[in-house]
């Protein structure tokens, strides 16, 4: 691979870490360690903020139109290195090349354009009455992400509180901290001033609370598990730093009497649960199925799942790779014997006998679930979905909502108006009606549990700013 993780971004350079020490990266599909990374130290993180503190008061006023040139240059750098990013998301995360190809890189492109297109929409001065009110940038951000779409989770943070005139400090997770280097160069090279972006890697236990509740952040952009988020905010809270947390999920899927041709629903379906091995936040982990159907819509689950090859993860042809890392095995197992113990009958896939071979787990689909079973509550985060039968409408938009999360749905009726009605009853930040696509430009995130304010769109560069109301005018 010939590529250098051994230092990390502060202040425009490449630097040691003052640990001295380092983590290593494994590729969950042959146990190999292939890279390490710095272990950051908190004096790292004095570092970085200060940085972006001090790079701040210039970088926040740079005209709007110079910036969005900054950021198409990033896009353009990023693009270009695209064999790189995706080989290394392949390793770190194990995910299946196609995939790495398209959704981990290939879709980040669209985002990144997205925030590039919608920030210029953005009215950043008004005029009311007998003020003006102006969106400001909120400061330092100190942004914290998960490894299950490295480069997505990072791109939602820094590309608009940087385009809305932020500085921030990156602390991805350690488990897959590879790809996002290439991301952080393509900032270097566009000529972003130094301290603009700050990369600290690091583990989250020993950092993430010191970089939350630091006196130079002003704001915590957190992307990860509801019990952490909970923890990180309420440490940020101290300083009533601004936070936005986007967490976990255990979506629904509302499958409505009458659906003629099952297999695009199924399609749809899979495509969330599955994909990325079900390691997803908007994973549609439960399917609410008519019980008249049940049987029938299970017939079809199975037939079509045949589809979902799980294989190497550099065969053009593997659709599902391992999970990310052992704990994630250990995790995921773990819920499949519980299920059973629980009294649900698994009608596709199996309990993994061990984890020798890299850490696969072949698809499973749980029958005979009901809502209260810790498999239909608990966010499993694999390859797992739990079928739950409901004998009224009223009581499958009853079961969706009977949950702590509200990240994402799914409803698929035979006829879309219908679908939409029913969607509208569903308490979750994202709901797609039968096949309709996913809106970069729309706001994403959860309702409930599953997290606070929004990503993507116009609302999710404004998350990352606040007003300011200058009364200037005398009446
Ligand atoms: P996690 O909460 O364990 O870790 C997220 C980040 O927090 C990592 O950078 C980690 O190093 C850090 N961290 C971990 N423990 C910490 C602690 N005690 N103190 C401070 N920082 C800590 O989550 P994960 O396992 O990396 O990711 C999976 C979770 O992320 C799932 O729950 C998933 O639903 C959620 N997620 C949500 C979204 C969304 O947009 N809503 C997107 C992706 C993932």
């Amino acid at each position: 691979m010939g590529y250098d993780f051994t230092q990390q971004y502060i202040d425009g350079a490449w630097v040691d870490s003052t640990s001295g020490a380092f983590i290593d990266v494994e590729n969950p599909a042959t146990l190999e360690r292939f890279a390490k990374v710095p272990q950051g130290s908190k004096e790292d993180i004095d570092l970085a903020v200060a940085a972006a503190r001090r790079a701040l008061p210039q970088w926040s006023q740079v005209p709007l139109s110079e910036r969005v040139e900054m950021m198409k240059s990033m896009l353009a750098h990023f693009k270009a290195s695209e064999s790189t990013v995706v080989d290394l998301l392949v390793k770190e995360l194990g995910a299946p090349i196609a995939f790495a190809r398209t959704k981990h890189f290939g879709f980040q492109s669209v985002r990144v354009q997205s925030y590039i297109d919608l920030v210029q929409t953005i009215e950043f001065e008004q005029k009311f009455a007998h003020s003006t009110v102006y969106r400001e940038p909120i400061g330092v951000i100190a942004c914290v992400t998960p490894w299950n779409y490295p480069i997505g989770q990072v791109v939602q943070k820094i590309v608009p509180a940087v385009l809305t005139g932020n500085t921030v400090v990156l602390k991805p997770s350690q488990h897959t901290p590879l790809s996002v280097y290439l991301m952080i160069e393509a900032f270097e090279k566009a000529g972003f001033p130094k301290g603009v972006v700050n990369l600290v890697s690091g583990k989250g236990s020993e950092l993430g609370d010191y970089l939350t509740t630091h006196p130079g952040v002003d704001m915590l952009s957190f992307t990860g598990s509801t019990r952490v988020g909970k923890l990180l905010a309420q440490s940020a809270l101290g300083s009533l730093k601004r936070i936005s947390l986007e967490l976990g999920g255990k979506s629904p899927f509302v499958w409505l009497p009458g659906i003629e041709d099952y297999r695009p629903a199924v399609r749809k379906l899979f495509e969330s649960i599955f994909m990325n091995t079900g390691q997803t936040c908007t994973a549609l982990s439960r399917l609410i199925v008519p019980r008249s159907e049940l049987a029938a819509v299970e017939a079809v689950l199975k037939e079509e799942a045949a589809r979902y090859t799980v294989g190497p993860t550099f065969d053009e042809s593997t659709m599902i790779g391992p999970l990310s890392s052992r704990a994630q095995f250990e995790k995921v197992k773990s819920y499949i014997e519980l299920g059973l113990r629980e009294g649900a009958r698994l009608i596709l896939g199996e309990v993994p006998a061990n984890s020798d071979q890299g850490y696969y787990v072949k698809p499973c689909i749980f029958t005979d679930v009901t809502n209260d079973m810790r498999i239909a509550q608990e966010e499993i985060f694999g390859p797992v979905l739990c079928v739950i039968a409901y004998d009224t409408v009223d009581e499958a938009v009853a079961i969706a909502n009977d949950t702590i999360y509200g990240l994402s749905a799914a409803v698929w009726a035979p006829c879309k108006n219908e679908a939409k009605r029913i969607a509208r009853q569903i308490r979750a930040g994202n709901v797609y009606v039968n096949d309709g696509p996913r809106d970069v430009s729309a706001p994403f995130g959860g309702m409930k549990e599953s997290g606070l304010g929004r990503e993507a769109g116009v609302a999710g560069l404004l998350e990352f700013t606040e007003y300011q109301a200058i009364f200037d005018d005398v009446a």
